[in-house]
């Protein structure tokens, strides 16, 4: 029976001047979402709410789901509204919109009325009390709790009159676009899927970053992480993923440096290169999945090595983190199947058996000398080897 969305937005209502900036993106946001569902709809801003209309047939479920991942709706109400014709007509339409939405009616309810036009024949109070009158001459079985009702019935006078008693919880967050872009360095695990969705959930667009090393990974290893970008960009709108051919670094790092440094030495590589492609796309900074302690690599000596090198700031928001809270939101977001998938990842193929747990900066530098000038050309190649596809 509804037809139309009242959407509830938290933070972004609280933004001074800039609130319309918010709101735009916003909209902008929910448009760019209901594109890939069924029916037609118009997304329409009046008096600081946002009105989703469904303006041909649709499908009320996937259009829920749909707006359930839009980062800066706190909630999704369920509406009916129609032209003010008068408080009869409205005591009517209560008692109806009872009759359609509550089938058992069992319940207990209170009115909550609003009045955004002040000269309307009723004040709050009144409404409230003639409403809540009518719906217990309808609804004998119906009782009053004004503290905790089963339906809070909002009724509010407005341009036209709105109606709605549930509120669907949204995914909460601000807008993405609204806070920069950064660059996600996305591996096919089950961490860094999250730690993007994470930061996207701020109002940041992601872009995002694969190293593979073929023929050591595959080209299935390689399409499971296009497959997780498009899951998370079911959240984040489309994600600009740049796929680096890693092999001759990895190799050459193999070749001419100790073993148990590897991994460390590996990974500030992989962050010199994230960083140079995040600087020429204006991204604001880096993204990874680390947590302390969840691995040798992610130590704390280890993250300050890793961020040695990095000039822009990394965001790492799993950081507190544990695994199983981690897999909770990959869960939520229908990422962690696809992690689990059981492909090689670049980082497990030339691991040391005993990586260093307590590296030391300066003998790190050290060891990375002897990688000469070759290593800067090897860089530069690997960034001539970037295919970016564009993930939606
Ligand atoms: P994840 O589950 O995200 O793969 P992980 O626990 O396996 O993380 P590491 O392999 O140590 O941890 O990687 C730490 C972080 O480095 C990852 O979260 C990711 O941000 C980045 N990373 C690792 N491997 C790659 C890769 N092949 N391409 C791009 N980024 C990577
Ligand atoms: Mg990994």
């Amino acid at each position: 029976m509804f037809k139309a969305f009242l959407i509830k937005y938290a933070e972004i209502g609280v933004k001074g001047k800039n609130r319309y900036m918010f709101e735009d993106a916003l909209v902008k946001q929910i448009r760019h979402t209901l594109k890939n569902c069924d029916g037609e709809f118009t997304v329409r801003k009046t008096d600081g709410r946002i009105y989703v209309d469904a303006v041909s047939d649709f499908d009320y479920e996937e259009a829920v789901e749909a707006l359930r991942r839009v980062f800066g709706i706190a909630g999704i109400c369920p509406v009916v509204y129609e032209e003010d014709e008068g408080f009869d007509k409205l005591k009517e339409r209560v008692v109806r919109y009872i009759d359609e939405v509550y089938p058992d009616r069992h319940k207990t309810f209170k009115v909550a009325a609003r009045r955004a036009r002040k000269n309307y024949p009723l004040n709050s109070m009144e409404i409230n009390m003639e409403l809540g009158g009518v719906i217990l001459d309808a609804y004998p079985e119906m009782s009053v709790d004004v503290h905790k009702p089963d339906i809070m019935l909002n009724v509010e006078i407005r341009d036209k009159i709105y109606i709605y008693s549930e509120i669907i919880p949204g995914s909460g967050g601000m807008p993405v676009g609204t806070g920069g872009k950064a660059m996600l360095l996305l591996s096919g695990g089950i961490d860094s899927p999250v730690a993007g969705y994470m930061i996207a959930k701020r109002g940041v667009k992601i872009d995002a970053v694969y190293f593979h090393a073929p023929p050591y990974t595959s080209e299935r290893a390689k399409q499971k992480v296009i497959d997780l970008a498009k899951k998370v960009a079911k959240y984040t709108g489309p994600i600009y993923l740049h796929i680096i051919n890693f092999t001759d670094i990895q190799l050459y790092i193999y070749d001419k440096c100790p073993h148990d440094e590897l991994t460390i030495i590996m990974r500030r590589y992989m962050m010199r290169i994230a960083e140079h492609i995040a600087k020429e796309n204006e991204c604001l900074g880096l993204i990874t999945g680390e947590s302390i302690g969840q691995v040798a690599s992610q130590t704390m000596q280890s993250l300050m090595a890793t961020n040695e090198v990095c000039t822009l700031p990394v965001y790492r928001p799993l950081i507190g983190f544990d695994k199983m809270e981690i897999v909770d939101i990959a869960e939520k977001i229908d990422t962690y199947e696809t992690s689990i998938l059981p492909y090689e990842d670049c980082c497990t193929i030339f691991v040391a058996k005993h990586p260093v747990t307590k590296p030391n900066v300066k003998i790190i530098k050290h060891h990375e000398e002897n990688l000469e000038e070759k290593i800067d050309e090897l860089v530069k190649t690997a960034l001539e080897t970037d295919e970016m596809i564009i993930v939606s």
